[in-house]
């Protein structure tokens, strides 16, 4: 393979995987439900943002989305420009849609901002929220430059923080 990855490192592939031998930054052949094609995973890894169909969705719709690789590991980036974009299933089992930075549940209308506090808050973490879990964020800053760290969750429709010592 001549393909190389942003570090310019080699790219080996595995039966499951493609991996840099020199920084580690894979792409598993399956993830997110899907297939990902040699030439996808060489893009990803060469730095490129790849729009990829096929993902499915919980509700077994399926939807397109941008794909990059972050810190060694591949992320879905949810925007404007990608069009169906249920993220997941709401506690409420209303189904949670992308919004301008950040995600609503349609039933329920719960939203979730991308930043909470100075943290941007990651996928997996919006989801967690979404299905009623508390998730841990360290680190906080307040305004007044505060550090602190603290867990958050829906009570209602609001979010509910609570500072851990
Ligand atoms: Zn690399
Ligand atoms: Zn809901």
């Amino acid at each position: 393979m001549e393909n190389k990855c942003q570090c310019g490192g080699e790219i080996k592939e595995y039966d499951m995987l493609f991996e840099c031998i020199e920084c580690k930054a894979k792409v598993w052949k399956r993830s997110f439900g899907r297939e990902f094609k040699t030439k996808e995973a060489m893009d990803l890894l060469s730095g490129k943002v790849i729009v990829a169909c096929g993902f499915k969705g919980q509700n077994g719709s399926f939807y397109d989305t941008k794909v990059q690789l972050v810190n060694g590991e591949v992320i879905l980036i949810f925007d404007e420009e990608t069009k169906s974009t249920k993220i997941c299933t709401c506690e409420c089992r209303g189904e949670v849609f992308k919004i301008p930075k950040g995600y609503k549940c349609k039933d329920c209308k719960k939203i979730v901002w991308e930043m909470f506090v100075n943290r941007e808050l990651k996928l997996n973490e919006i989801k967690k929220l979404f299905k009623g879990e508390p998730i841990y964020l360290k680190n906080l800053r307040s305004k007044k430059g505060n550090v602190f760290d603290a867990e958050i969750y829906f009570d209602g429709k609001e979010i509910e923080l609570e500072y851990i010592a």
